[in-house]
């Protein structure tokens, strides 16, 4: 990974936020590297290999590519990709994940509407039957992926009510293409970082899709994707590892040689402390990413529970954003008024990592799901 990004990535990043859309070559070039469908099963084209090394690959994405776009497209493809791979029906796998691991094709999430993100049991995008076919309706937005998905291909794992009266026991989990899908209209919107990977929405207005779309069984949508953002979590805190621990790489040589009141500032303990500190949090932050991927792993091979994997992945993301900000955001005041141009390689890292204490789940609501494993569901607020 370290060469491939090396000789691969790092050289494509220069210029990569003034796109607003993924680069194909650079989706093609993932794919040649077999990064695309890493844990998706051989028999689809994939590599089958367990999610730390998914974790690997990702961490080392997110130092080459400072604006975290990529390691964002990888980690959004891997996890749904597992979810299809282990949920979908065999028809709509051998449909969509050889295209997805070739890099025809891409594949996201779509929980958020205008109205509600955490509070998934509010949305009002419905699924219903219609004769052999489903229909939906309603909308989705701060997705992302929308513009890749529209013009090169794929789609979206999408949720929405299927029995409305059950609330969250009454979801479905269903895969939504959108390039040249009648009744999808995309809207997009600017985000303050990662920008080479789209962010916008769709309105929803009486799609048909095919029952092999379904993801899992009926109603059993909300349960499943978590299985999802869990892993996708588990990948983001490896990233906020990636970039924190590039930047402080970077603060390092900065400090080593700019003076200031005759000696370098990297002398002063001042900045000294601050290093240490963010070192440890840092080498916490690996240990605690890995630690809930591995957690992740012992899972799907049956020696773990889904509240192991939920309270370790929580864990993790609940500090991995926070941190590496922090950190970054140190690493540019050292660099003085230079650390807050456009010039300065970590600012791009310190607007991507802000955008992980929201996507793929709030920090509150990690710290909601760290309490609810330590006093049990009985204290959930909202019960
Ligand atoms: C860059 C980016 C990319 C994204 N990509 C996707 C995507 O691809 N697919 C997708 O479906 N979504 C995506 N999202 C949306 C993301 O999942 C939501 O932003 C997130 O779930 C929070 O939802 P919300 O923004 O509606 O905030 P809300 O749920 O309205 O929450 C507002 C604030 O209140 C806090 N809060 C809510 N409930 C509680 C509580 N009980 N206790 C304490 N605090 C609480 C939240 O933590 C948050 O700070 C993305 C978001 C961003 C920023």
């Amino acid at each position: 990974m370290k060469e491939f990004c090396a000789s691969e990535i790092v050289p494509k990043t220069e210029k990569l936020e003034d796109t607003r859309k993924m680069p194909k070559d650079i989706i093609k070039t993932l794919a040649n590297f077999e990064l695309l469908g890493m844990v998706i099963d051989p028999e689809y084209g994939g590599l089958g290999t367990d999610v730390v090394t998914a974790g690997i690959a990702v961490e080392e994405l997110a130092r080459a590519d400072p604006s975290c776009s990529i390691p964002v497209l990888f980690l959004v493809g891997t996890s749904w990709g597992h979810v299809l791979n282990k949920y979908g029906t065999e028809e709509a796998k051998k449909e969509i994940l050889p295209k997805a691991i070739k890099g025809e094709q891409i594949i996201g999430i779509a929980t958020t509407e205008s109205d509600i993100g955490s509070d998934l049991g509010s949305m009002k995008t419905k699924i219903s039957k219609k004769g052999d076919k489903y229909v939906v309706n309603g909308e989705k937005m701060y997705i992302s992926g929308v513009a890749e998905a529209v013009e090169y291909g794929g789609g979206h794992v999408t949720l929405a009510k299927m029995t409305p009266e059950k609330g969250t026991r009454g979801m479905s989990l269903f895969y939504l293409p959108l390039k040249d899908t009648p009744g999808i209209t995309p809207t997009y919107v600017e985000d303050i970082g990662r920008e080479a990977i789209s962010c916008g929405g769709f309105d929803i207005k009486n799609v048909e899709i095919p029952k092999h779309y379904l993801i899992g069984e009926e109603n059993k949508g909300f349960y499943i994707v978590h299985e999802g953002y869990e892993l996708a979590r588990g990948l983001i805190s490896l990233v906020c590892a990636g970039a924190a621990a590039k930047a402080l790489e970077n603060g390092i040589a900065y400090i080593k040689e700019r003076k200031a009141f005759g000696r370098p500032i990297g002398k002063y303990e001042g900045i000294q402390f601050k290093l240490a500190e963010h070192h440890v949090r840092i080498q916490a932050l690996r240990d605690l990413g890995y630690k809930a991927l591995w957690t992740y792993d012992q899972e799907i091979q049956g020696n773990a529970s889904r509240f192991d994997v939920s309270m370790a992945i929580a864990m993790a993301k609940s500090v991995a954003p926070i941190w590496a900000f922090d950190a970054i955001n140190d690493v540019m005041q050292w660099q003085g008024a230079f650390g807050y141009t456009k010039e300065c390689e970590d600012q791009k890292a310190w607007r991507a990592v802000r955008s992980f204490t929201l996507a793929e789940g709030s920090s509150e609501i990690m710290k909601l799901i760290i309490a609810r494993e330590l006093l049990g569901k009985e204290f959930l607020a909202y019960r």
